[in-house]
């Protein structure tokens, strides 16, 4: 995974590679056989949502340049995936996911990496966490019709957001950055295709 898809594909920070190598990525999706938890594809986790593809998620780590002492709020736990590579990568991670069985489960894997740096919450996490902003960071795991306004307002000056945008179908991976109180840079740098985020800043059910 890390040979081919990866490094293959031009990651290159050796943080987000060295995160890859720590976390057993079957651990998140124990329905699947060894060689399916590895593919270079999503992996269905039940109730219609998957484990994302290893090249997205490592890409969106590395477009997020996080840094050792960030805070940064995860959008989408889904498995719980991400969350443990986050988890290795940055200081605090917050994550928030609105299946509750599936937020049951990422707590129970993650658990067994013994991570105490992550913060899990089930509900609508469209409109962030308000209650722990400023983030570092913010990673959507799922696809937006737009970045919400209220979410870009919690990353802290510094900080970088990374979304996919766009239809329910296809998406452009979107990164703001807060550049000042009122000042944001954004810039589209790929396409994807993720399942949609639901909730009151995301699509309706
Ligand atoms: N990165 C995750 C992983 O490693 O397993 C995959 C996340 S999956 C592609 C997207 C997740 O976002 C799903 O579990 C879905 O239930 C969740 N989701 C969608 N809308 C949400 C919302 N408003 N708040 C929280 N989670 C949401």
């Amino acid at each position: 995974m890390i040979t081919e898809q990866l490094r293959g594909r031009n990651i290159r920070d050796e943080r987000v590679l060295a995160a890859f190598a720590t976390v057993p990525r079957h651990l998140f999706c124990p329905g699947a056989s060894l060689a399916e938890a590895y593919a270079d594809h999503p992996v269905e986790i039940g109730y219609g949502q998957t484990i994302s593809q290893p090249y997205m998620v490592a890409w969106m780590l590395e477009a997020a340049r996080l840094q050792p002492a960030d805070r940064v709020l995860e959008i989408g736990t889904g498995s719980g995936y991400q969350t443990a590579l986050l988890a290795q990568l940055v200081a605090r991670v917050f994550s928030i996911e609105r299946i509750p069985e599936l937020l049951d489960a990422a707590r129970e894997h993650l658990g067994k990496l013994g991570a105490e740096n992550i913060a899990l919450l089930a509900g609508d996490g469209s409109a962030g966490w308000p209650e722990h902003a400023p983030f570092d960071g913010i990673l959507f795991a799922a696809g937006a019709p737009a970045v919400p306004e209220q979410v870009r307002r919690q990353l802290a000056v510094g900080g970088r957001l990374l979304a996919p945008v766009g239809s329910r179908f296809h998406q452009k991976l979107v990164r703001v950055e807060r550049l000042g109180e009122a000042k944001y840079r954004e810039d589209e740098i790929g396409g994807c295709v993720f399942v949609p985020l639901r909730g009151a800043c995301g699509w309706s059910d």
